[in-house]
């Protein structure tokens, strides 16, 4: 799995894309896939070592179990019932858009992802990094961050940084905000700043993901520091296929 880049992905879709891009709806399609399953990975005592499943691959990318929800077709149903409920294509786009693009990025791992459920249960996986999942939060994020899946977080933080001017409050009211009816919904109810954080929350959670968890995994933990940017690393990590 990869970690912050999902909170990332959708502003640098939504600057390359442009206005055809809703970037809420964007994000929620980018957190979708997670949401409805690492919960149950990690446990929710909030300690990241509590296991709520035995099988945490299988329920995660899996079938049966929840991994449909990391396929190609899923975006599609969730964001034809946005399109019914809401009748705004762009919303419905953004969504599909966001969850694809999650689908894709986890198919660099070790695990990957069933993209053509439920025509089949094929794991597509290219085994850049391993998936580190089943040890718990902890050791996930030390996996994570010393091989080439902190390399990728970085990229998509460098490459945000490299945009910053997207986040400025004059790109938001002159771009944004006039594009995409999201916002002036949202500014009506909860005011100026609130939509302001609220657009500009997820590349901060996920730049400080990112320093705060390479950090951590770098200098602070001392069960495995070391990097490994070797294909398929780090080489200590439990090696996990498909289920
Ligand atoms: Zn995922």
């Amino acid at each position: 799995m990869s970690w912050a880049a999902h909170d990332l992905e959708p502003y640098l879709i939504r600057i390359k894309v442009g206005a055809a891009i809703s970037l809420p709806f964007c994000l929620i399609g980018s957190y979708s896939p997670d949401i409805l399953t690492k919960w149950a990975v990690y446990g929710l005592d909030f300690s990241g070592d509590a296991k709520l499943t035995d099988d945490p691959v299988q329920l995660h990318r899996g079938w049966p179990g929840l991994g449909f929800t990391h396929s190609l077709a899923f975006g599609v149903v969730v964001g034809l019932l946005i399109l019914l409920l809401t009748r705004n294509r762009m919303w419905s786009l953004s969504f599909v858009v966001g969850n694809w693009a999650h689908v894709l990025s986890d198919t660099l791992d070790s695990v990957g992802v069933m993209p053509l459920f439920p025509i089949s249960t094929w794991h597509l996986h290219f085994d850049v990094w391993q998936y580190v999942g089943q040890v718990g939060r902890r050791g996930d994020a030390i996996a994570y961050y010393t091989s080439l899946g902190g390399v990728w977080d970085l990229l998509w933080a460098s490459w945000l940084l490299w945009h910053w001017r997207t986040l400025t409050t004059a790109h938001f009211d002159r771009e944004i905000a006039p594009k995409d009816p999201f916002w002036p919904w949202l500014h009506r109810r909860a005011g100026a700043a609130a939509t302001l954080t609220v657009y500009r929350a997820s590349a901060f959670f996920g730049l400080a993901s990112i320093i705060g968890w390479l950090v951590w995994s770098l200098l602070v933990n001392d069960v495995q520091a070391a990097l490994d940017w070797s294909l398929g690393g780090p080489q200590w990590a439990p090696r996990v296929g498909p289920p």
